[in-house]
């Protein structure tokens, strides 16, 4: 039987909490690769069907390491349900689908995954969801953007890469008196460094292929929330639609989960470690991190999350030709646009995530062709230093 730890702390939760041992007394959890299980007996198997007795009918619903996962994950994020889904974006996909119809509005940030605007734009506006997008910091902006119609409040905080902070208390009361759902990205802080649900966001998605594997394995993502939006009405949507968790990786996302409050502190505090000492580089004419005092919105970063994470975003002069010139000259980080990894990344938006972009929402997103993303690893920040400044003596 699962024990409860929800009176525990967040190590302890996200070390103990969902496990299932079972009469092989293991000590790690099990995984389960089953797509199907057996009953007892024809009345049994009714009852699974019927709903009147709990329990395992189908794995793509129903799957215990899978349910691990998800029990373990909604605990940490401090909701009563979590639903795992095969990616993130399927996570994003089965949200809107499952809680919105044709004719809702969204009033989603303009900063947000390149991919999930796409799926705004092209597949939900297909399907009668419209979609308009605002400044994330700008509160008066959401307000104005807001319409009769309007279901959702969607955004990702901390941005990236600029590394904006919403305010999520006063978007919270926003949607609240507009009588709409705040959805909120929380890829990049993970409840190690943030809890959106606590600060009043009704659902939580995740890309669970960034920091909860954190080790670059496997794509995944999850939606938390109450019991109702989350545990009826988006479990509802992946038990039909399908885009499930495989307990395979489930298993390596619950072991992601076990090191995740050691890890995000460490990528924090080797950020914030790496931002100063870009700040002080003459090559350097501009660093984006929160951590930072000199950030515009270092008090509110500070009041809604315990750290920083690991995202940083500088501008080094010279434009892109100083850019490309500092990627090339790394020995060992990895040119990537991945990020949330032990290894460190290193990727030019201008020419990668945001390179289909036009010029004027480049500008407009403050992408400029001399700035650079790192996703800080866990490698030793004087090796990463290092590994960049064999760029720097080459941009004087
Ligand atoms: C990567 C990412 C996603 C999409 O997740 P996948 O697991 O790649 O499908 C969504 N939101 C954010 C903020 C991301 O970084």
């Amino acid at each position: 039987m699962t024990q409860s730890f929800d009176d525990k702390g967040f190590a302890t939760r996200a070390v103990r909490a969902g496990q299932i041992r079972t009469q092989e007394g293991e000590h790690a959890e099990p995984i389960f690769p089953t797509s199907s299980y057996v009953f007892e007996s024809a009345e049994q198997a009714a009852a699974r069907f019927s709903g009147d007795e709990p329990g395992n009918i189908y794995s793509r619903f129903t799957n215990p390491t899978v349910r691990t996962f998800e029990q373990r994950l909604a605990t940490l994020e401090g909701g009563e349900s979590a639903v795992a889904t095969s990616s993130g974006m399927s996570a994003i996909l089965s949200t809107f689908m499952a809680l919105l119809s044709a004719g809702d509005h969204i009033v989603s940030s303009r900063s947000i995954f390149g991919t999930t605007r796409v799926l705004f734009d092209k597949y939900l506006a297909k399907f009668g969801l419209e979609t308009d997008y605002v400044d994330l910091i700008d509160i008066e902006d959401w307000q104005r953007a807001i319409k009769p119609n309007t279901k959702a409040l969607f955004l990702e905080t901390p941005s990236n890469p600029m590394n904006e902070i919403a305010d999520l208390a006063a978007l919270s009361a926003l949607a609240k008196a507009n009588d709409c759902l705040l959805i909120v990205d929380n890829c990049f802080c993970t409840p190690a460094l943030q809890q959106p649900l606590a600060l009043g966001a009704d659902i939580v998605v995740h890309s669970a292929t960034k920091y909860i594997d954190g080790q670059g394995r496997c794509v995944g993502g999850a939606v938390v929330g109450d019991a109702q939006l989350v545990g009826q009405e988006v479990y509802g949507f992946l038990r039909t639609a399908g885009p499930t968790m495989s307990p395979f990786n489930a298993w390596t996302f619950l072991k992601g989960l076990e090191t995740l409050d050691l890890r995000m502190k460490a990528h924090s505090a080797s950020a914030l470690a790496l931002a100063t000492w870009l700040e002080q580089q003459p090559q350097v004419t501009n660093v984006f991190y929160a951590g930072l005092p000199s950030h515009p919105q270092h008090e509110l970063a500070k009041k809604q999350q315990s750290a920083f994470s690991g995202l940083i975003a500088f501008e080094v002069k010279g434009g892109k030709e100083g850019a490309w010139k500092l990627v090339n000259a790394t020995q060992w980080l990895s040119i990537t646009a991945n990020l949330g990894d032990t290894k460190t990344t290193i990727t030019h938006p201008a020419t990668t995530t945001h390179g289909r972009l036009t010029q004027e929402a480049r500008d407009e997103a403050g992408i400029s062709d001399g700035l650079l993303r790192i996703s800080v690893g866990l490698e030793n920040v004087e090796d990463i230093q290092a590994d960049l400044q064999h760029g720097f003596d080459l941009i004087q």
